[in-house]
């Protein structure tokens, strides 16, 4: 039954993500971070759902390490680490922003105490917007801004992002109220007043999913797509994840020539419109007729 993978699912998320949270980061490659989160929640006996996001600062989103990143994490970081656990393709998605210098305290603080009201209101029935107005007035009360333009998802069987987008702010898409028996994704991201509350798109693109297996002209790269499927299914991977099986150059290569095919999806980092620092923090919820469980909790 889908709770059941659920909940085993959200508590392997819970464990690696509150031990994340305690360790020391600073002087840590990126590499190093992703990799062993990605191995402690293999060790716990679940399966990483997308390549582990380490986004610093500005970058409010989708970085992952490149194989043998050495960027290095400083103590004046502002690092969201976002992880996501699955068991059969049920997934727990869950984040923590880890910050050293107290005068992101509030910045940290403020996403997190915005996520727990959000999820106070959010059972079945209830609509997205009130959600949203929920995390927008949290935010604002505490002097700060919501990003606009990043919301939570539903999530289906091994599909992270499935159609439907939770705002961080009132009126943001089209409004739906939430249902039973449905996993949802909740992600408040928070910048600072003279942030613009906006995030772009920036030139770095490591996550990846494959979307379609139409055949190419090339058959090296059709199998390369048949390989893709049979690892990663719809989820989200990362080159890391290929240079066991493969040269990077190749598995280089290849994903490229399958993004340029529209077969695979290459996502850009998210970057705040005006460089300011931004936090994050996210639960997975499983609404029923008459509770919500926090999966992530
Ligand atoms: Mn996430
Ligand atoms: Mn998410």
């Amino acid at each position: 039954m889908s709770l059941e993978n659920y909940t085993r699912a959200g508590h392997i998320a819970s464990i690696v993500r509150e031990n994340t949270r305690k360790r020391n980061h600073i002087g840590r490659t990126l590499y190093d971070i992703c990799n062993s989160i990605e191995k402690e929640i293999s060790d716990n006996g679940g399966q990483p759902a997308f390549p582990v996001n380490v986004s610093i600062n500005e970058i409010a989103a989708h970085y992952t390490a490149e194989p043998d990143d050495q960027i290095v994490i400083k103590d004046s970081d502002v690092v969201k680490i976002d992880l996501g656990v699955h068991i059969n393709g049920y997934i727990a998605d869950t984040a923590v922003t880890i910050s050293y210098d107290p005068k992101y305290d509030q910045l940290v603080k403020v996403a997190e105490l915005s996520l727990s009201e959000a999820i106070k209101v959010a059972k079945n029935s209830t609509k997205s917007s009130e959600i949203g107005k929920t995390i927008e007035n949290t935010i604002s009360h505490n002097g700060l801004k919501p990003i606009q333009n990043l919301s939570g998802h539903s999530i289906e069987q091994y599909v992270i992002h499935a159609g439907k987008s939770i705002p961080n702010i009132k009126t943001y898409g089209s409004s739906f109220s939430l249902s039973s028996n449905q996993a949802y994704a909740i992600e408040p991201f928070v910048t600072t007043k003279d942030g613009l509350g906006i995030v772009y798109e920036g030139k770095i693109r490591n996550i990846y999913s494959l979307i379609s297996r139409k055949p190419t002209k090339d058959k090296e790269a059709d199998e390369f797509s048949m390989y893709l499927w049979n690892k990663f299914k719809t989820l989200p991977f990362a080159l890391r994840w290929l240079v066991d099986d493969f040269d990077e150059s190749k598995a280089r290569t290849m994903v490229d020539y399958l993004v340029k095919k529209k077969n695979v999806r290459a996502y850009p980092i998210l970057v705040e419109g005006n460089n300011k620092v931004v936090s994050q923090a996210e639960h997975t919820i499983f609404v029923t007729e008459n509770l919500s469980y926090i999966i992530t909790k």
